[in-house]
C-alpha cells in the first residue's frame, strides 16, 4: 500500500516536472524568436551583408588544423566564412551535417524543422539533449551549435517547408543541404533548387544503409533527372518504421558537410553525377555513376514544363511529415477503441493477434496478445496455428499493431476470409493504448 502511494507520489511529481519543462521551453523559445525578430529588424536597417575579408585571431586558432592543408587556406576559410547554408531537417542527417559546417567555420547557417525534439531522437540527433525534450529541434540545435561555435550566425525557421515559404526562405542561402526524410519534400527541395539554381547535397539513411549525391551542380542531374515520379506510397519506408542505426546517418550527415565545403571551397571532386552507397553492415561504401542531365528533364532542361513548384504531397501521395498518416481502410462501426477493447472485451475470452513484425512485438506487447506478422495473415500463413479457435465463430478476434494502419489489413483480409466472425482491429494501435489507456507502457 505504502510502495503504491509512493509510486503514484512520484509519478505526479515526474508529470509536474515534465510540465515544467515543457513550459520552460517555451518561454525560452519566446524569448528567442524575439530576439530573432530584433536582429533581422536590426540586420535590415544595414546596408548589404558584411564581406569578411580577413581571419581574426580567434578564427587563425580555431580553424588551424584546416588552415594549414594547401588545397583549403585562409581562401578557404573565408569562403566558409562569407557563405551560407540552408539545413532542411535537424535529425539524424542535420544534427551531424551541422556540427562538422558550424565547427569548421560555416558561420551562416539556417535551420529548418517544424518538429521538437522526442526522446526516441536522442539515439542519432546527437546535437538534442534530454533536457530539450519539448523543444523545437532547429533552436535546440542552435544552442548546442553556438556552444560549439560562438562565431556562428544561426538563423531558425522552425516551421514546415512547403511550396509556399520555399523560394523564400531559400533564396537567403548559397548551399542547401536535404537532410529530410521523405518524399514530398525531396521533389519541393530539387525543383526549388533549379529554379534558383543552387546546389542541393542529398542524403538519405535507412537501417544499415545510407546515399548520398549533389544535385545541381556542373552539368550534373536533377532529382527529377534520376526520379521523373515518385514510387508508389506502399513501396517507401521511412525511419520511424523501417528503423536506422544512428551511426550510419552520422557517417552520411557528415560526408554531406564535406561535400558542402568541397561545393562552397571549390576543392577536391564534388559528388556530383554519381551516387555514393554506404553498406554500414559489410562497412562498404561505393561509388556509381548516375545519369547526367536528362535532356527532356520537366524541371531542369531547357525548356522546362514546370515552371513553379507544385503541390508535392498531391504529386507524392503522402505527407511530408513523418508523423502520423492514419489510414482510413475500414467504417468506424468496424473498428475499436483502446477504451472499449478494454471496457468490454479484454476481460471475455477473445483471439488478441499483434500483427507488428516480431523484432517489435519483442520491445512491448500485451498481456495475452499472440504475434502473427501482418506478411504472415497475408499469406494465410496462420491458419494452421489457431484452427480450434477458428472454429469459435462466437470467438471476437482483435487485430493490432503499433499505429492502427496494418491491423486494418489485417482485419480486411481476415474479414473476407471468416465473414462470419467479429473481427475489428484497435484505432490507434499501440500508441493509443499507451496515450488513453497505460501511460506505463512503452512507445518506441
Ligand atoms: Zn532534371
Amino acid at each position: 500500500m505504502i510502495k503504491a502511494d509512493s509510486d503514484s507520489e512520484r509519478t505526479k511529481l515526474e508529470k509536474e516536472i515534465a510540465e515544467l519543462r515543457a513550459t520552460l521551453n517555451r518561454k525560452e523559445q519566446c524569448l528567442r524568436h524575439l530576439n530573432s525578430t530584433v536582429s533581422a529588424a536590426k540586420a535590415q536597417n544595414q546596408v548589404g551583408h558584411s564581406v569578411h575579408t580577413k581571419l581574426t585571431r580567434d578564427n587563425i586558432a580555431r580553424y588551424s588544423r584546416q588552415l594549414i592543408l594547401p588545397d583549403f587556406g585562409v581562401e578557404g576559410q573565408l569562403k566558409l566564412k562569407n557563405s551560407s547554408v540552408l539545413i532542411v531537417g535537424l535529425g539524424g542527417l542535420g544534427c551531424p551535417a551541422a556540427q562538422y559546417l558550424a565547427a569548421a567555420g560555416c558561420e551562416n547557417l539556417g535551420l529548418i524543422d517544424y518538429d521538437d525534439v522526442e526522446r526516441s531522437n536522442l539515439h542519432r540527433q546527437i546535437l538534442h539533449s534530454e533536457a530539450r525534450c519539448g523543444m523545437s529541434k532547429a533552436e535546440s540545435a542552435r544552442i548546442a551549435l553556438l556552444q560549439l561555435n560562438p562565431n556562428c550566425e544561426i538563423r531558425c525557421h522552425t516551421r514546415l517547408l512547403c511550396s509556399q515559404n520555399a523560394m523564400h526562405i531559400l533564396r537567403g542561402y548559397d548551399v542547401v543541404l536535404d537532410c529530410s526524410d521523405n518524399l514530398p519534400t525531396r521533389y519541393l527541395l530539387s525543383d526549388a533548387c533549379v529554379m534558383l539554381r543552387k546546389p542541393l547535397v542529398s542524403g538519405s539513411a535507412l537501417k544499415m544503409d545510407g546515399q548520398l549525391t549533389v544535385y545541381n551542380y556542373g552539368n550534373g542531374p536533377c532529382y527529377r533527372c534520376i526520379y521523373p515520379v515518385p514510387p508508389p506510397p506502399e513501396a517507401v519506408t521511412n525511419c520511424g518504421d523501417g528503423g536506422v542505426m544512428g551511426a550510419v546517418t552520422g557517417t552520411i550527415g557528415a560526408m554531406q558537410a564535406l561535400e558542402a565545403i568541397k561545393v562552397i571551397v571549390g576543392m577536391g571532386d564534388v559528388l556530383a553525377g554519381r551516387l555514393l552507397i554506404f553498406d554500414g553492415s559489410s562497412s562498404l561504401f561505393r561509388n556509381i555513376r548516375i545519369r547526367s542531365k536528362r535532356p527532356n528533364c520537366h524541371m531542369c532542361s531547357d525548356q522546362p514544363l514546370i515552371t513553379e513548384l507544385i503541390d508535392y504531397e498531391m504529386f507524392c501521395g503522402m505527407h511530408a511529415t513523418d508523423k502520423n498518416n492514419p489510414l482510413q481502410l475500414l467504417a468506424a462501426g468496424e473498428r475499436l477503441s483502446v477504451e472499449e477493447y478494454r471496457e468490454k472485451l479484454q476481460a471475455q475470452p477473445h483471439l488478441l493477434i499483434d500483427v507488428r513484425p516480431s523484432a517489435e512485438f519483442e520491445i512491448c506487447q500485451l498481456p495475452k496478445s499472440v504475434n502473427v506478422p501482418l506478411v504472415e495473415i497475408l499469406g494465410d500463413g496462420y491458419l494452421n496455428r489457431f484452427t480450434k479457435q477458428l472454429e469459435d465463430k462466437e470467438l471476437p478476434i482483435v487485430m493490432l499493431c503499433r499505429r492502427g494502419n496494418d491491423s486494418q489489413i489485417a482485419v480486411q483480409h481476415v474479414r473476407n476470409r471468416f465473414p462470419m466472425h467479429f473481427v475489428r482491429d484497435l484505432i490507434g494501435g499501440l500508441q493509443a493504448w499507451a496515450n488513453n489507456v497505460d501511460p506505463s507502457f512503452p512507445i518506441y
